[in-house]
């Protein structure tokens, strides 16, 4: 009956509907193919799977799944059944779907589900709800726009931003390096002439750290919150793939980054954001315990002879965490600056087609260098350490330590993430294709303030004086220019040096044999042969000489923490100040750092009550 059916409105979400790869239609990711709709009839049990009507379902997850122990490698799909569309188009599926109940994993009735996907609709609702408030409730209320400086055009600056200009603040991005075009070139002189612009490089420039990046867009924040679809969805708007909403290991690849963030750059000139690329924030302006502005000069004056000081309501930081600089500065005014844990080790290389055998097995050879079905194969692997026994040493230090890879790249290439010439580290990036011969990721160990007190450092910037400590010994051990020194997994595991079996590496500045045992504390070396040890048995094969490591990779997430407040995002120690993303210890990715910048937007808003109410 009628009162039923409306129990019944609504979404309903099927899970594990699995498509063996040879039926899959290919990389048509929004298609109802025969063989799901199969699938979908399977999970309703009803007998006639051509009758139902394509429209009434969404694919709203895919991924590939070709664990070894499947028979057959398949895609998984999650769908979503819109129950008033499937009744009005197919009446006969009433009797079937009636019987359904919700099974974890299998069936589940999708409650209220608000379409969180369209950010600009969620601040139109904002927008509207101001209207509807009483007044006086204005805690920071100003006659004009209020002027808000967003330092930092990572995601989490951009997104922030993006906020603030849609509730109509008068928003000016300032960011020390340079628009996508320039820096583009500037990071071809790098590769190719080795000449590193200080302002202008894999760390600093518009889009961030993220642009020349392998572009991954897993998040561990909760890939079906609202506030990860918000960020999505605005990424499809500025250009990218509607596939990221869906596929299960969602990413972009450089070249299709950088024409986003031209058109990122686009909107939020037409909402009259201030874009000022190639300014570097130096200091902040204080009064009575407020921050009341910034000083900023062009970023190639390294004297900062001609500084500039800047008036604003308040300052959104968003500097990323190379940005060792401005810690030193928010130091100097005191500010509560915490030494937080991160991960230090080395980044290892195999060729690509040893990952995808290692992975697929006789199904490698239907890669096709990211051209097939198949996805070029990534891995992820971790491994606990709570013994100190290994090796028949006992290094104190070893135990409850996790070694894990990090921001793998599938097809990609290691590249230089230095922002100083006298300092070497690396990380990965790729092409939205993966088309390259080379596998890479970080193999890091966890450290922690005890890791640092070891060698010395003490005190809120303990954390980046150890990143600093190993890149310096690391430029060092490559000889300089920017070469990387470089061991094979075999030779790492024997602790000797890599001498005539250096295989080659993607790296385009050079790399030079060294011994990596060299570099790092003992137990953090022994805590990463351990691990190697546990990943070839994981993955046999992994330790070769075909895999070459290189040194050295620190810059896995922020070595600081700035406290802010929950709710507002305002910094406790100095009013007026918004730290955010990764460099504020609150993001560790593109999407964290976005999804952080974006509700920093919106918690700077409300301050200025450009809406009230809650979200
Ligand atoms: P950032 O992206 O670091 O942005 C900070 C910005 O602030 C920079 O543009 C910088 O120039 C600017 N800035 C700093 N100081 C100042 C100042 N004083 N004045 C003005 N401007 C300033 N994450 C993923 O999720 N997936 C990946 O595949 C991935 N690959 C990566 C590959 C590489 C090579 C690197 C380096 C990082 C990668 N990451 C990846 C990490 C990701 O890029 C970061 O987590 C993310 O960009 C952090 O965003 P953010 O906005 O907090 O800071």
């Amino acid at each position: 009956d009628s009162k039923d059916k409306d129990k019944f409105e609504g979404t309903w979400r099927l899970f594990k509907l699995a498509v063996p790869l040879d039926q899959d239609p290919g990389k048509d990711f929004i298609v109802i193919s025969d063989p799901l709709l199969q699938e979908i009839a399977k999970a309703l049990k009803f007998p006639v799977a051509s009758l139902l009507p394509r429209e009434a379902f969404t694919i709203v997850r895919k991924s590939f799944d070709a664990r070894k122990k499947l028979k057959a490698p398949k895609f998984v799909h999650t769908v979503d059944m819109d129950v008033k569309k499937l009744l009005s188009l197919e009446p006969r599926t009433w009797d079937f779907i009636s019987r359904l109940e919700p099974k974890v994993g299998l069936v589940e009735h999708v409650l209220d589900r608000r379409d969180f996907g369209d950010l600009m609709s969620i601040i139109r609702d904002c927008k509207e709800n101001k209207e509807s408030v009483v007044k006086g409730e204005n805690r920071h209320s100003i006659s004009r726009k209020p002027k808000i400086a967003v330092v930092g055009s990572g995601p989490s600056g951009l997104f922030a931003s993006l906020v603030l200009a849609e509730f109509g603040a008068d928003v000016t991005l300032i960011e020390r390096g340079q628009a996508v075009e320039k820096r583009g070139r500037d990071i071809g002189a790098l590769v190719v002439r080795r000449i590193l612009e200080l302002e202008s490089n894999f760390c600093f420039g518009e889009g961030g750290a993220g642009t020349w990046s392998d572009g991954k867009l897993v998040t561990r924040i909760g890939r079906n919150s609202g506030s990860v679809l918000a960020v999505m969805r605005s990424l499809v708007e500025f250009g990218a793939p509607k596939q990221i909403l869906i596929d299960g290991k969602p990413h972009l690849g450089t070249d299709r980054l950088v024409p986003l963030l031209r058109n990122f750059r686009q909107h939020l000139q037409e909402l009259g954001v201030t874009i000022k690329f190639g300014t570097r924030v130096d200091d902040l302006v204080l009064k009575d315990g407020h921050v009341v502005g910034v000083t900023v000069s062009e970023s190639s004056d390294r004297l900062r002879s001609s500084s500039q000081k800047m008036e604003y309501d308040a300052v959104v930081l968003a500097v990323g965490h190379s940005a060792r600089d401005i810690y030193e500065m928010l130091l100097s005014h005191n500010l509560a600056l915490i030494p937080k844990d991160f991960a230090v080790g080395l980044r290892i290389e195999h060729p690509q087609e040893l990952i995808n055998s290692l992975q697929y097995s006789e199904l490698a050879s239907e890669v096709c260098r990211g051209r097939g079905k198949v996805p070029v194969a990534d891995y992820k692997v971790a491994n606990y350490i709570d013994k100190e026994e290994f090796y028949g040493s006992s290094v104190s230090g070893l135990a409850n330590r996790s070694c894990y890879s990090f921001c793998m790249c599938p097809g990609g290439q290691v590249v230089l993430t230095s922002t100083n010439p006298s300092e070497m580290c690396v990380n990965g990036m790729s092409f939205s294709r993966r088309a390259s011969r080379w596998a890479n990721a970080a193999l890091v160990v966890t450290v922690t303030k005890k890791d640092f007190e070891a060698l010395n450092y003490h005190g809120p910037l303990a954390g980046v004086e150890f990143q600093r400590e190993f890149e310096r010994r690391a430029a060092i051990m490559g000889g300089g220019n920017f070469t990387v020194p470089v061991q094979t997994a075999t030779d790492f595991l024997e602790n000797k040096l890599s001498v005539t079996s250096v295989p080659p590496s993607s790296y385009r500045l050079g790399v030079k044999a060294a011994n990596l045992h060299q570099l790092f504390p003992t137990h953090i070396t022994e805590a990463l042969q351990h691990s190697l040890l546990s990943f070839d048995r994981e993955l046999p094969g992994f330790i070769s000489n075909e895999a070459l490591l290189h040194g050295v990779e620190t810059r896995t997430s922020s070595p600081i923490q700035i406290p802010r407040d929950v709710d507002s995002y305002e910094s406790t120690s100095l009013k007026g100040l918004y730290p955010v993303g990764e460099g504020a210890g609150y993001a560790g990715g593109i999407i964290s750092a976005a999804v952080d910048g974006m509700h920093a937007g919106f918690a700077v808003a409300k301050r200025f009550s450009l809406f009230h109410g809650d979200l």
